[in-house]
């Protein structure tokens, strides 16, 4: 394997990156250590009872629960976030990618240091990115402002999360390592990363599903979450990325779930002009990329078709036209047919070729 490289920049912020089951519990000390005396929990309704048992566990360094976190981080929910969180000097986002959004979202605006204990495994605690929505429209950020500065992985939080999600979560996750894989800047780092990533997923996945409650496989695929999430903060995606934000972005298909059905189409399309940069891939699911992706989802009951999202079939075409345009860049050249038929295979839940 040649593993010299003439030059590159990792770019790491510095992060504080803990797992453990019960480390949620530490939240207290975490603060302490970095003279940290009031602050903000930040969860999902459906979450605010999590977010509650840590509240009162931080006693007197507690300051309050903001439990309207919700999908494509609204700028008005940030800024009522922001009025609520007068006195505060951190911020706590216990959930998965919108929470955590949520808490970028705010830290942006205010400076506030965040301490975030993700309950998906999305990834977006480990990236300086931020998506944002204001009068409908999303925006996409980077800045070292929104890079959280502690990340407590507790095993116990994701073990919450129905089986369903977990599938659909960690292929998410997998998506960034896999287009990271064949990314325009990708270095050999980021390449080393991906696998791993890729790895720890195509073996605790199988495991977690089976057992949702094991919580050593749950801590094995957290850590897959962070190397895939590391992945996404170094490099720059390509066309499963775009399709799936054109999915979500014009057509409200729910984040996860899309990027869980659009990854073994996308990664197909690439297979042969990404062939040396996928060649791992294909060797861990049996040989091929595509059919092998699908394979392995499906094993995990994960959904497959486009249509069991509700997308109508008569949407494939403007889906196709907004997919091509102001393309990324993607190892393969973007055509409109090509990405019509791709769309129709995810649509029906075909195997790709
Ligand atoms: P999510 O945060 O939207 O969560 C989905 C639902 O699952 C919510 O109702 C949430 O409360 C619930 N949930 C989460 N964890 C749970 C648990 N352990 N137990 C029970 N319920 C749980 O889902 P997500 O997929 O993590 O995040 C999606 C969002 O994150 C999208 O908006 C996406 O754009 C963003 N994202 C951003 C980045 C980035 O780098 N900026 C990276 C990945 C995803």
């Amino acid at each position: 394997m040649q593993t010299f490289h003439a030059g590159f920049e990792p770019g790491y912020p510095p992060v504080r990156v803990c797992f453990g089951a019960g480390i949620r519990h530490s939240v207290g000390a975490e603060m302490e250590t970095l003279a940290l005396q009031s602050g903000m929990v930040l969860t999902t309704p459906e979450q605010a009872s999590q977010g509650d048992a840590v509240l009162s566990a931080l006693g007197s360094r507690g300051h309050s629960l903001f439990s309207r976190a919700t999908m494509h981080t609204p700028v008005e929910i940030t800024e009522a976030a922001l009025k609520a969180a007068v006195g505060a000097d951190c911020l706590i986002a216990i959930g998965g990618g919108s929470t955590i959004g949520l808490a970028k979202a705010m830290a942006l605006r205010s400076d506030l240091p965040q301490i975030v204990l993700p309950t998906t495994y999305a990834g977006s605690e480990a990236t300086p990115v931020l998506g944002q929505t204001a009068n409908g429209v999303k925006e996409t950020l980077r800045s070292p402002k929104v890079q959280p500065q502690v990340i407590l992985y507790d095993a116990e939080l994701v073990a919450t999360l129905p089986v369903r999600m977990t599938v659909t979560s960690g292929l998410n996750a997998m998506a960034h390592a896999i287009e990271a894989l064949y990314s325009q800047d990708r270095n050999p780092l980021s390449n080393q990363l991906a696998i791993a990533g890729i790895r720890v997923f195509s073996e605790g996945l199988p495991r977690v599903v089976a057992d949702p409650g094991d919580l050593e496989a749950r801590k094995e695929t957290q850590f897959g979450s962070w190397l895939c999430g590391a992945v996404l903060a170094q490099v720059g995606m390509a066309l499963h990325h775009k399709l799936c934000h054109t999915l979500g972005g014009s057509f409200n298909l729910p984040h996860a779930q899309t990027h869980a059905i659009m990854l073994p189409h996308s990664a197909s399309y690439n297979a042969k002009e990404a062939e040396a940069e996928l060649a791992q891939v294909a060797e861990i699911f049996g040989g091929s990329v595509g059919p092998g992706l699908y394979d392995f989802a499906a094993s995990l009951g994960a959904p497959l078709a486009l249509k069991e999202l509700g997308l109508a079939e008569s949407d494939l075409d403007k889906a196709a036209e907004l997919a091509v345009k102001n393309p990324y860049w993607n190892p393969r050249p973007i055509e409109q047919g090509a990405i019509r038929e791709l769309l129709q295979q995810a649509w029906e839940g075909r195997r790709p070729a």
